[in-house]
């Protein structure tokens, strides 16, 4: 076993206690104690002559203990010592510090650091942190620039630091380097040893920022590999369906829908038209804002696969969707011979057996699921499409469970969130993108207010007057029930009295994710069919819902929600011709929420929105992190490293096109084999 790999029992200054705290934080070896980053670091004065101390700043002394003394007054008794290193005595106090009495004794010698004060002329520390310390203990000679840990359980930032400290050398010198000196030298980065030592050990703040710069760079480095050689093996060994399409099955397609496509949408469909008959897996990500029309693309590249006799499957990330994309699917391909299976998690067992076996027997063309429908292991006569729309909302490692055997399928993905620049280039980076610009014609912008809760009686007035006009209405809560505990902030009590109260003689219904699939799919029908001036709903309905005829959503404590949600959910509107609105209710809340609203009333692009979300809360909440699928980092901030992430890339492409087994990079091939663990990719490279 390499040293790195050495078991951290084993190392010193680890007993048996100590070991099973840095197992509780994933430090298992050498290497993962090397791993275990300082999260900040700090100045630590010199070690001084008692005759120097002065008044003011923390310092450190030693000295013999003199004499000692417990005083018992109360309300706070005292222990107190005093030490003398031949220079000048020194007071030492600790309220509360009874349990010394057992512990400092005169003739210790010890050594003390804390805030100094100055006493008719004699320094004194008050509560000082002290430690034994032998005649030959070494001095703390300089002024020290001193790593700080992530303290866990029992351990404190200084035991890590000395555990590491003494296992420190050991550690670098198994430290191999990953890179060619030309390739550091032109990045101008620190070896990887250098690059551990100075991370916790720096002599100042630059060195470590060096350190750390070498360190974010190798993870990046890690992740671009990961990404490259997948690409790689989709371009280089995965072979796809050849999909073709000629101006007859164009014009056949169009036909189909109740609209001309936009310049933009048909750019997209050109993008997905080249790459599937490239006879490689298509890898495509189609961004565009909130009501764009990215189904309509998605839709024409699917009925493009059954064309080709091949299956095509599309994911949405809810019920309500995968149920609405089913009947958009049945109401264009009424009176064809293209048979849609629609699989979610409450599809009936009984059904479920015939169509499995019709999938599987190739006689359904287009299965309609939600993720229910990947985690279940589903066979398809033969697969040649698979569309994941609102990916922000699913993981990106779930394609692999889809893909499989034979020809690899192949992959559209749909986002109406915008993939910032950062991101685009690492969790997205194996991805080809398409974006539609702008909304088709003749939509107004939605107007969007924010009122406050006691207004809602001119919100609920305002969308009588629409239904009055013949459209409909969402109406949003953050909750389906409350049980009692809160005044109108769910559904179920504001159906009720908004039935009595507000909107009484309209027709109303409830939609959330307790309700079956049946009831959903009877809900969201009778609205579609008009036979449902307001909807009462929860976020259910915060993707892809469709239904041009609503033209007001009321967001009912709208604080509560996200700003990405927020636009989402408005997106529910302003689909038609008409002019659309979005009200917002919320009293004056945080700032945070304050900052979404405005943000909301201010602006109705999702690019800008997609911005100010990823600033407001972080890349974690813009896909759900345990989702993403790729590996956490322990230096980097993927939202702010956008100089060393593009190099990261270049580099690693450059690597991978001059060494595509990473042969001549030995100790890189391992690490990377550690970090993707026994993943197939790494199989494939051999
Ligand atoms: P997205 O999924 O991007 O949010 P959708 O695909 O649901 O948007 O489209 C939004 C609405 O616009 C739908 O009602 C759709 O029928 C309509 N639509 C899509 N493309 C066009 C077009 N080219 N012209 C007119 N209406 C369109
Ligand atoms: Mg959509």
């Amino acid at each position: 076993m390499s040293t790195l790999g050495a078991p951290i029992e084993s190392l010193e200054g680890i007993g048996e206690t100590r070991a099973t705290v840095f197992h509780g934080v994933g430090v298992h070896t050498l290497g993962g104690l090397l791993d275990y980053f300082p999260r900040d670091y700090q100045f630590e004065s010199s070690e001084l002559a008692i005759r120097d101390l002065t008044s003011g700043p923390i310092q450190t002394a030693r000295g013999e203990v003199t004499a000692v003394n417990y005083a018992p007054t109360r309300p706070r008794p005292r222990f107190e010592a005093t030490i003398d290193d031949g220079t000048g005595k020194c007071g030492l106090v600790w309220f509360h510090g009874a349990y010394l009495r057992t512990k400092i004794h005169p003739g210790l010698m010890l050594r003390a650091k804390g805030k100094v004060r100055l006493y008719h002329n004699m320094p004194q520390m008050t509560n000082p942190k002290w430690e034994e310390v032998a005649a030959d203990t070494a001095t703390i000679d300089q002024s020290q620039f001193r790593a700080i840990y992530p303290a866990s359980g029992k351990l404190t930032s200084e035991i890590i630091g000395k555990i590491i400290q003494q296992n420190l050398k050991q550690g670098i010198d198994a430290i191999q380097e990953w890179f060619e000196p030309e390739m550091l030298k032109k990045r101008s980065l620190l070896s990887r040893s250098e690059a551990y030592r100075l991370i916790h050990q720096p002599p100042d703040l630059r060195q470590a920022m060096r350190a750390r710069r070498r360190l974010i760079y190798d993870e990046l480095m890690l992740m671009q590999l990961g990404l490259g050689i997948s690409k790689r093996m989709r371009d280089g060994r995965l072979t796809a369906p050849v999909l073709r399409v000629d101006k007859l099955l164009d014009e056949r397609i169009g036909r189909r829908f109740p609209f001309v496509m936009t310049d933009q949408q048909r750019n997209a469909v050109y993008d997905i038209i080249k790459d599937v008959q490239s006879g490689r897996p298509m890898n495509r990500l189609l961004q565009g804002d909130v009501g764009s029309g990215k189904t309509a693309v998605a839709v024409y590249a699917m009925l493009m696969a059954v064309a080709n006799r091949m299956q095509a499957a599309i994911l949405a990330p809810t019920e309500v969707l995968a149920e609405q994309h089913y009947l958009t699917l049945g109401n264009l391909l009424r009176d064809s011979s293209v048979s849609i299976e629609l699989i979610t998690s409450r599809t009936r067992k009984r059904d479920k057996g015939a169509v499995l076996r019709n999938l599987a027997e190739g006689k359904a063309h287009l299965a309609v699921g939600t993720q229910a429908m990947i985690q279940e292991k589903i066979e398809f006569a033969n697969l040649g499409l698979v569309v994941v729309d609102e990916q922000h909302k699913l993981g990106v490692r779930q394609r692999a469970v889809l893909k499989g055997k034979g020809l690899s399928p192949h992959y559209l993905v749909m986002t109406a969130t915008p993939i910032p620049r950062t991101l685009a280039l690492s969790y997205f980076a194996d991805f080809d993108v398409s974006t539609i610009e702008g909304l088709p014609p003749g939509r107004h912008p939605i107007e969007t207010r924010w009122m406050r809760q006691k207004e809602g009686d001119r919100a609920y007035a305002f969308i009588r007057q629409q239904v009055a006009l013949g459209r409909q209405a969402y109406i949003v809560l953050p909750q389906i029930d409350d049980d009692g505990l809160e005044e109108s902030r769910s559904v179920l009590r504001q159906f009720e009295a908004l039935a009595k109260g507000p909107l009484k003689g309209l027709r109303l219904s409830m939609l959330h994710g307790q309700m079956s699939t049946e009831q959903k799919q009877e809900t969201m029908g009778a609205f579609r069919d008009r036979q449902v001036d307001v909807l009462i709903a929860t976020t259910v309905i915060e993707v892809g819902i469709d239904v041009p005829n609503a033209t007001v959503i009321l967001i009912d404590h709208a604080d509560a929600f996200g700003l990405s949600q927020l636009h989402q959910l408005r997106g529910r509107v302003g689909r038609g011709g008409e002019r659309s609105y979005c009200l917002l209710l919320a009293d004056p809340p945080n700032p945070q929420a304050q900052s979404r609203l405005n943000a909301m009333t201010r602006t109705g692009d999702g690019f800008k929105i997609a911005e100010m979300d990823l600033q407001l809360r972080g890349p974690g909440h813009f896909f759900g992190t345990q989702q993403h699928g790729l590996p956490e980092f322990k230096l980097a901030d993927i939202t702010s490293e956008m100089e060393l992430l593009q190099q990261a890339k270049d580099d690693a492409m450059e690597i991978l096109s001059k060494d595509p087994k990473l042969e001549r990079h030995p100790a890189l091939k391992r690490a990377l084999a550690e970090q993707l663990g026994g993943d197939v990719m790494l199989a494939q490279i051999g």
